[in-house]
């Protein structure tokens, strides 16, 4: 036994725990959780715990059906929310099949292989996501509207009423005594939107920290008789919620995006690495905003991409270099803002990283930068610029990463095929509904 599995189980002891969570995330971002007694966690670390894969979305081919998941030491923690004593744990789990390999469709191992990828290339990769999210007064009913718990707007001091900053204040605190650091926190543009930012981690402890952050959220939104969701674009009226993530690799100690007085201090490896992104960023659409719902939040302003581009502190790019602050001198990153809350971090953070570095490795030209609000040009004038549209929707992004050999490769053909089964099915149940908006337009003219 290792010295990491000692230690936990040691802090069994030391902290009475009575029950033992295993966390795991299955393709489409969904946190899934098997408890074990104390006296099972010996054989949890040596074997794994068996369960029914065919009854996981997206994991098993029928023929494959049992998988093992095997507990990630140096991911325990005491659960805030589940009381002092007796205490309940978790760690997140890897996924195996019965020969011990690693299970072809365990998120958490499709990252973790782009990330060896990038180790191979000499280097760690980094992220830290703003992530934005509704907060409304309760668990609508079905067919009704959701009512958020206030109506403020962007870093508004809410005094009364909505609560949404206790609310806040309840989840840092609790996300910090998981070992999860908070950045900042605030209101966000639409009524009852809160954003709360994590500060940057490897990018396996980020997705890690990101599924314990949802449930952290829905937990203290429960418990005050709230409701929290991470839905792309709740309102036609309102901003949707994204979670624009900042990006950075390091050499070594060296962030290998900064380069002291080139431009925007971003080096050359930083610019291939924007250029892949860019080029890729319409065959990774399908995961990093994987519902239909996703793309409503692209195409509905309030601040969220449509069109792929970059800027330099330009809003309305797809991807944006970050003010830099001059006496932060070795500072370099670069934000994605059109991933959304609602994906799954394991996956949309193993497509960023391979988009970008395939730009790093074939040596990508950076396009121009783009200086102009591209909401307000023409088709035309996009055209000329050559700033391509990213998909309209679900269907068209599935088109397009079906033809994709990076996002293939980077997936493993599991996860692929799956992915795009499932995602065609959700396009085919969605272009037969019938909404409210064509009743509203149609019934009264024809
Ligand atoms: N809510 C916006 C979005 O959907 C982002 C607003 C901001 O710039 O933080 O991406
Ligand atoms: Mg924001
Ligand atoms: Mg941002």
């Amino acid at each position: 036994m290792g010295k990491q599995e000692a230690f936990v189980l040691r802090a069994l002891e030391e902290r009475d725990v009575r029950f033992v969570r295993l966390w795991f995330t299955d393709v489409l971002g969904s946190l899934k959780s098997v408890s074990i007694a104390p006296a099972e966690l010996e054989g949890a670390f040596a074997e794994g715990i068996g369960f029914d894969g065919s009854s996981i979305e997206g994991f098993a081919r029928v023929h494959e059906a049992d998988m093992l998941a095997k507990p990630d030491p140096s991911t325990f923690q005491i659960l805030p929310w589940r009381g002092e004593t007796p205490a309940t744990a978790r760690m997140f789990c890897d996924i195996q099949l019965p020969d011990g390999t690693p299970s072809f469709a365990d998120p958490r191992h499709v990252l973790k292989r782009a990330m060896q990828k990038a180790a191979d290339m000499g280097f760690t990769y980094y992220t830290h996501p703003e992530i934005e999210f509704y907060l409304f007064k309760g668990k609508p009913e079905a067919g009704g509207r959701p009512v958020p718990v206030d109506d403020s707007g962007y870093f508004d001091h809410t005094a009364q009423g909505g609560g949404g900053q206790d609310f806040r204040r309840e989840v840092i605190t609790m996300l910090e005594s998981m070992g999860i650091s908070v950045e900042f926190s605030h209101h966000e543009a639409g009524p009852g939107q809160q954003e709360i930012d994590l500060r940057y981690a490897d990018a396996l402890s980020m997705a890690d920290n990101i599924m314990t952050f949802r449930t952290v959220v829905r937990e203290v939104a429960l418990n005050n008789n709230k409701w929290a969701s991470f839905m792309p674009k709740p309102f036609t009226e309102h901003p949707g919620s994204g979670m624009h993530t900042h990006v950075s690799l390091f050499e070594g100690d060296e962030n290998a995006f900064y380069e002291a007085g080139a431009e925007y201090q971003l080096s050359g490896t930083g610019r291939a690495f924007i250029a892949g992104v860019l080029r890729h960023s319409a065959e990774i659409a399908a995961v990093t905003n994987q519902w239909v719902n996703s793309y409503k939040r692209l195409a509905g302003g309030g601040e969220a991409p449509s069109y792929i581009c970059w800027g330099h502190n330009n809003r309305s790019a797809l991807v944006r270099v970050p003010m830099y602050k001059p006496h932060k001198s070795g500072s370099a990153r670069v934000e994605h803002r059109g991933i959304d809350a609602a994906s799954n971090p394991y996956l949309a953070f193993a497509l960023l990283l391979a988009a970008g570095l395939k730009g790093i490795e074939e040596g990508y030209d950076l396009p121009p930068e783009t200086e102009d609000d591209v909401w307000s040009l023409s088709e035309r004038e996009r055209k000329a610029l050559g700033i391509p549209s990213l998909p309209r929707n679900l269907d068209e992004a599935v088109r397009i990463m079906e033809g994709s050999d990076l996002v293939a490769e980077t997936l493993g053909e599991h996860v692929f095929d799956f992915f795009l089964r499932n995602k065609r099915q959700e396009w085919q149940d969605y272009r037969t509904q019938v909404t409210q908006f064509e009743i509203d337009k149609l019934m009264p003219i024809v």
